[in-house]
């Protein structure tokens, strides 16, 4: 046999905040599944890594990749000028964006000029609380509540303790086919955001396995695969 073929695969944590369909969610056997989720493993498969998936909670994400208690972060996480100063990111590999969401009974909002006073529901450390804050800050907004899930994130607008949510479009979109007639989209996207893979400052290697990974499977066709499967 030959060496190579002796050698045991290196495995690597990927960490991921599972509230987050279609990107990352669980399925009904309890595992963590998405389209985060199947590209990071076709890039394994591609570059000959394994990869173990672990829950962590998203603002523990970048804190757990600079201690090294994961390798990769695969999380729907947009690539930010604040982040780049906290950890490497891969190219980017989806673009998504913030868009506000209501009640579906509600009549008052329809873009984000008419936040005045209104209190917003939004997860922690997300990019949707950054923009809450400032709209904070800005004296729009009258309150910022935060949840650590994007679940508790959305009931608690349906339950009519948050008038907005301000949230990553795709998922709240997912949101509406999953539980139709409970909230809607107001107004036009806030902002054009990229998703990247994420890994500690300086680990180039790893970051060079991702990006080559990264660029063959969407040459071989895998990338389009999977994202008719999660976005048709
Ligand atoms: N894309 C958003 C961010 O990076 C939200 C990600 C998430 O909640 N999983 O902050």
């Amino acid at each position: 046999t030959a060496e190579g073929e002796e050698l045991e695969a290196a495995t690597f944590i990927v960490g991921t905040e599972p509230t987050f369909p279609p990107f990352e969610m669980t399925d009904e056997s309890g595992a963590i599944t998405g389209f985060d989720i199947e590209l990071i493993k076709a890039i394994a498969e591609d570059q000959g890594f394994e990869v173990e998936i672990q829950s962590i909670g998203f603002d523990a994400l970048i804190p757990a990749v600079q201690s090294g208690n994961i390798d990769i972060i695969a999380s729907g996480m947009t690539i930010t000028e604040a982040r780049e100063e906290q950890v490497d990111f891969s190219a980017p590999y989806i673009d998504a964006g913030l868009a506000i969401a209501v009640a579906a009974d509600n009549g008052d909002v329809s873009s984000i000029d008419d936040l005045q006073g209104l209190v917003a529901s939004v997860q922690i450390g997300s990019t949707g609380h950054e923009k809450a804050q400032e709209l904070m800050d800005a004296g729009v907004l009258s309150e910022v509540k935060t949840f650590n899930t994007v679940d508790v994130v959305m009931m608690e607008l349906v339950n009519g303790g948050a008038d907005v949510v301000i949230n990553d479009l795709p998922v709240t979109q997912a949101y509406m086919v999953q539980q139709p007639g409970t909230i809607k989209i107001a107004g036009e996207k806030l902002e054009s955001e990229s998703y990247g893979f994420a890994v500690r400052s300086g680990n180039e290697e790893l970051l060079t396995m991702i990006d080559t990974g990264l660029q063959n499977v969407i040459e071989d066709g895998t990338y389009d695969e999977i994202q008719s499967k999660y976005f048709s």
